[in-house]
C-alpha cells in the first residue's frame, strides 16, 4: 500500500469466478462491513437499479449491544447474529463476499481484499470500530476485548475455565486471582458487563461450585475518571453507582491502568490488583482499515467526512457509522459511536447515492436522537430519552423491548426472548459449556514455554496435589 491510500497491483484476480460472472453493467455499490451501517445501506438500496456487493471478514451481522450477554453465558452466540446471506436473499441485487478488506485505491476505484481487487462506482466504508489502547498496545495482549462473537466466546470460556482451575488451586492468593474479574472502563459496556458478571457468579456459579467459596470472587469496575456512565445525567449516574454497589461490584473510580501483565493490573497511582480476567472496555477507535486509507482522520482515528457523509471531494465514497468523524452532535462534538447513528447515516448515505445517480443534490446528515439506555443487572436499567429520565424496572422493560425490536430476524428475537424469560424465572444461565479447549491447551503450553510465572505456579500447585481422591 502506498502512502496516499493507493493499493499496489499485487492482488489475486477475481476474473472468471462465479462472483465476477454475476456482474452486470449497472452501477456497482461496494459496501465494506455488514454491521449496523453496512447492512442498512444495502437494504435501503435493495431491489433498485444498481448492484450492491457487501464485503465483510465475517459471514454474519452481529448485534453488539447484546454481546456482553454472550460473554457472561446468558445467550448463545447464534442468538445475536444473522448470516448475511440469509438477510440479503430476498433482494435480487445484493451480493456478499466474505473477505478481509485491506485498502482502497480511490483513483482506480478498487477495493483491495484478501480475495482480490473489487471495482466500484460507489463505495460505502462501514467497518466499525476497534479497541483503543491509547498507544499502549501491550494492553491488548493481556486483556480481553469485547468486539465480536469470537471475543465474547473466548471471554465466556475463560471465565468458566477460571472457576474450573480455581477448583484445584491450593494457593489462596492464586485462587482469589482466578476468581477476580476486572472490567476497565465505566461506560455502558463496562457497566453492563460488570453487572452481568456479578449475576453470573452470585446466581449461577455459586450453585455450580459448592466446593468453592465463591464469596471470595470479586468483580471490580475500574474507571479513570470520577464518573461512570459519563454521558448520562448525574442523577442516573448516581443511581447506577448505588445499584452496582448493592449488587456487589467494587468500583475503583479515578484509577487509571498503567499496565496489565499475566494476571496483574498495575495502576498509575502505584497500587495493583491480582486478577486473571481483565476486560478492556475503556476506549474505542475507528477500525484499523481507517489508517490505511491515506485520508484525514479525527479523534479516535475516525475518518473526517463532509456533512453529506462522503469524503471531501469524492462524492462517490461514503464513510458511515463508528468509522466516520462528523461534528454536529453538539458544537464541536462528533456524532457518537452508537448503533442509531450508524443506522441513520446508512439511510442518508443510501439516499445520497440514489440522488447522485439521478443528478440530484445530496442532503446533509441530520440526526434524530432517541436517547440512551443501559442495563445494570437483572430488573434494572437507566433510561434518558426525550426528556424522560428514569431508572429501575420500567426502564429495564423499555431496554428489553428496544433490543428485541432492533435484533435482526424473527428466530433471533424468539430465541433471545425465551432465553431471557428462562434466565429471569430460574436465576440460571443456559449456556455454560466450555469450548475451544484445544486452542486453550495450545496457549497454555505456549505460556509455560515463554515463562508465564502465574501459570507455572498454577501447574506446580496442581502437580503437587498428586492425585485426586
Ligand atoms: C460490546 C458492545 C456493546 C455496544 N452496545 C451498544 C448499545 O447498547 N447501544 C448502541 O447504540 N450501540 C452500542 N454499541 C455500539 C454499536 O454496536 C456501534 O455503534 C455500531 O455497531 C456501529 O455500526 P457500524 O456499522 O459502524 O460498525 P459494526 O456494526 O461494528 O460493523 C462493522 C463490520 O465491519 C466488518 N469489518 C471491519 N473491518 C473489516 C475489514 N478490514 N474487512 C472486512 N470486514 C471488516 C466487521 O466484521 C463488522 O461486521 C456497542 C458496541 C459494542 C462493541
Amino acid at each position: 500500500m502506498s502512502n496516499n491510500g493507493h493499493v499496489q497491483n499485487t492482488q489475486p484476480s477475481l476474473a472468471d469466478t462465479p462472483l465476477a460472472e454475476r456482474a452486470t453493467t449497472r452501477p456497482r455499490v461496494v459496501v465494506v462491513g455488514a454491521g449496523f451501517g453496512g447492512l442498512n445501506v444495502a437494504r435501503k438500496l435493495g431491489n433498485k437499479e444498481l448492484d450492491v456487493l457487501i464485503l465483510d471478514r465475517n459471514n454474519y451481522h452481529g448485534f453488539w449491544p447484546l454481546l456482553y450477554q454472550v460473554a457472561t453465558a446468558g445467550l448463545e452466540p447464534e442468538a445475536i447474529a444473522s448470516a448475511v446471506r440469509s438477510v440479503i436473499r430476498d433482494y435480487n441485487n445484493i451480493d456478499f463476499l466474505m473477505t478481509e478488506v485491506k485498502g482502497v485505491d480511490f483513483d482506480a476505484r478498487t477495493v483491495a481484499t484478501s480475495a482480490g481487487a473489487v471495482g466500484y462506482d460507489y463505495l460505502v466504508l462501514a467497518a466499525g470500530s476497534a479497541n483503543n489502547y491509547f498507544g499502549n498496545d501491550d494492553l491488548s495482549k493481556h486483556t480481553f476485548g469485547l468486539k465480536d462473537l469470537d471475543d465474547a466466546e473466548v471471554l465466556r470460556n475463560h471465565v468458566l475455565r477460571s472457576f474450573e482451575r480455581a477448583m484445584c488451586e491450593q494457593d489462596d492468593e492464586r485462587r482469589r486471582s482466578l476468581m477476580t474479574f476486572a472490567v476497565v472502563g465505566g461506560g455502558p459496556t463496562g457497566v453492563e458487563l460488570a453487572g452481568a458478571f456479578e449475576e453470573l457468579i452470585g446466581h449461577v456459579l455459586r450453585k455450580d461450585y459448592p466446593a468453592l467459596d465463591t464469596h471470595e470472587a470479586r468483580v471490580v469496575l475500574v474507571e479513570a475518571t470520577d464518573k461512570i456512565l459519563a454521558s448520562f445525567p448525574q442523577n442516573l449516574q448516581r443511581t447506577a453507582v448505588k445499584r452496582l454497589e448493592r449488587m456487589g461490584v467494587e468500583l475503583m473510580l479515578k484509577t487509571a491502568v498503567a499496565a496489565v501483565e499475566h494476571g496483574h493490573v498495575q495502576f498509575k497511582d502505584g497500587s495493583s490488583l491480582a486478577a486473571d480476567t481483565v476486560v478492556w472496555a475503556a476506549g474505542v477507535r475507528a477500525a484499523p482499515i481507517a489508517d490505511q486509507l491515506g485520508v484525514e482522520q479525527g479523534r479516535g482515528a475516525r475518518v473526517k467526512i463532509a456533512p453529506t457523509l462522503n469524503l471531501p471531494n469524492r462524492p462517490e465514497v461514503f464513510v458511515i457509522g463508528d468509522m466516520a468523524y462528523l461534528e454536529g452532535y453538539k458544537p464541536g462534538v462528533a456524532y457518537p459511536m452508537v448503533a442509531p447513528v450508524a443506522i441513520q447515516m446508512a439511510q442518508q448515505a443510501a439516499a445520497n447515492i440514489s440522488a447522485h445517480l439521478q443528478g440530484q443534490p445530496m442532503r446533509a446528515f441530520r440526526y434524530f436522537d432517541k436517547g440512551q439506555m443501559a442495563t445494570i443487572g437483572r430488573s434494572s436499567a437507566v433510561l434518558d430519552s426525550f426528556g424522560i429520565r428514569m431508572s429501575g424496572f420500567i426502564a429495564w422493560l423499555g431496554w428489553l423491548f428496544v433490543h428485541l425490536l432492533y435484533l435482526v430476524g424473527f428466530r433471533n428475537r424468539l430465541v433471545v426472548m425465551l432465553n431471557w424469560a428462562y434466565n429471569y424465572l430460574t436465576f440460571d444461565r443456559s449456556v455454560r459449556l466450555i469450548t475451544g479447549n484445544r486452542d486453550e491447551d495450545r496457549q497454555y503450553k505456549r505460556d509455560l514455554e515463554t515463562g508465564n510465572p502465574l501459570e507455572e505456579v498454577a501447574l506446580s500447585a496442581n502437580e503437587s496435589t498428586g492425585s485426586y481422591r
